[in-house]
């Protein structure tokens, strides 16, 4: 078949390596000028690592493995370690791959075979399902280019394209759950050693985080959903540091200083897809366009992983039937989906206590879990 992808993230790039490597005819096209690589680093878990493992990438994922979540503990305001994060509450098992996003993206764009494509700097910008006898779906390009396709697959992100021209506008299936995620580089940081450090005021966190030789400012903050514009950096900027007023303790005000210098500064909301079905004639959604179960869940990248084998499995086994074979990646991909936007709240509550006290109780029920940090606390046994 000939099938077109719109976007080249995790989902996209997954999609076309399976999808080209069963003998179809791929095009992604991607906005962005090349492949996005910012971004901390992601989870690979469950049935994902298997998942990896088929399309023949988990020796080169398990050579980029980090360990970052455990290297990573809460501090006080002076910078002394109180807590570590619980990995055994936070991950599925000691399987569980941690990973830069781009080299998951690397990877995955590096295995495509030539019977996939990816054409930069385009977008879809009008969708015709010439319905089931019609011989398939009619796009016109941002471009001004113009093709028919037999599927078209909306990978393009929680702010999909695809879906909005499919399904409806984003306001209908997005559930926002009250926390933002913003991310700065601190290059005079980046050679320095040590633990990763998170410190909480009620609220709001705000941590530093390094790998491979680069450090990473990383804020969340509780908050009601913000009506910004998302190509105005300097307004996303804004929101962080009216989040932050007045609060100076730690190491905020630098911190804050470093999202003020960095262009490649990145604010999201936290903030779920929910759709009752995620194909409607020869289109559908994969990855976080039809079901982002937002980043707080630590399992977007896997959903993405999952939903591009099913589907490309399925249209396999259903031949020219694409109705069932989206039909059948939907009840697969499903319960993986309710499982991980499921959890995603007492990931906010752990890492965003609202209360002086709750942060100081959260602190206390890590250390009752043996979480307790290298520093000072260990060394007066
Ligand atoms: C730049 C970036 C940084 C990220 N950082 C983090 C992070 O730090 N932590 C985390 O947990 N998750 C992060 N994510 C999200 C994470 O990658 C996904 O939740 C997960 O991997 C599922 O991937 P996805 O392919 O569905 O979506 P994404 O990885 O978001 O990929 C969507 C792709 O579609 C492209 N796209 C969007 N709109 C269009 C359009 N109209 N036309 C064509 N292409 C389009 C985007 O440029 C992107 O390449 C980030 C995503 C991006 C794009």
């Amino acid at each position: 078949m000939n099938i077109l992808i719109s976007g080249a993230g995790i989902a996209g790039l997954a999609c076309a390596l399976e999808l080209g490597t069963r003998g179809h005819d791929v095009t992604v096209v991607e906005y962005g000028r090349h492949l996005r690589l910012t971004g901390t680093p992601i989870d690979i878990r469950g049935d994902a690592i298997e998942t990896a493992d088929r399309m023949g990438l988990l020796a080169k994922i398990q050579e980029q493995r980090l360990r970052m979540s455990e290297l990573t503990q809460f501090v006080d305001s002076r910078g002394e370690p109180v807590a570590r994060i619980p990995m055994a509450e936070i991950s599925d098992s000691d399987d569980d791959i941690e990973l830069l996003r781009e080299d998951l993206v690397r990877i995955l764009a590096d295995a495509l075979p030539d019977t996939a494509a990816i054409r930069f700097g385009d977008s879809i910008e009008t969708l015709t399902d010439r319905g089931v006898d019609g011989g398939g779906v009619d796009v016109r390009f941002a471009s001004g280019r113009t093709g028919r396709y037999d599927l078209v697959l909306g990978a393009d992100g929680q702010h999909s394209a695809v879906r909005r021209l499919v399904f409806g506008p984003e306001e209908d299936c997005l559930r926002h759950l009250g926390v933002y995620l913003a991310l700065a580089d601190l290059p005079g940081e980046a050679r320095s050693e040590g633990a990763n450090s998170i410190y909480n005021v009620p609220r709001r966190m705000a941590g530093v985080f390094r790998y491979k030789g680069r450090a990473v400012a990383v804020f969340q903050f509780r908050s009601e959903p913000i009506d910004y514009d998302h190509r105005d950096l300097d307004a996303q900027k804004k929101i962080l540091i009216d989040a932050f007023a007045g609060h100076r303790s730690w190491r905020i005000p630098e911190l804050l200083d470093a999202a003020r210098a960095d262009p490649g500064f990145f604010l999201t909301p936290a903030s779920q897809i929910h759709l009752p079905s995620w194909h409607r004639g020869r289109v559908v959604l994969v990855g976080d366009a039809g079901y982002s179960p937002a980043y707080l869940s630590g399992r977007g990248t896997s959903l993405a992983l999952t939903g591009a084998r099913f589907l490309a499995e399925e249209l396999e086994r259903c031949g020219d039937d694409h109705t069932a074979a989206f039909a059948r990646y939907e009840a697969r991909q499903r319960p993986y989906v309710d499982f991980a936007q499921d959890r995603v709240h007492s990931g906010r509550d752990r890492m965003l206590p609202t209360t002086w006290a709750a942060i100081a109780a959260r602190n206390k029920a890590l250390q009752a879990l043996g979480t307790t940090p290298d520093g000072p606390q260990q060394t007066t046994r």
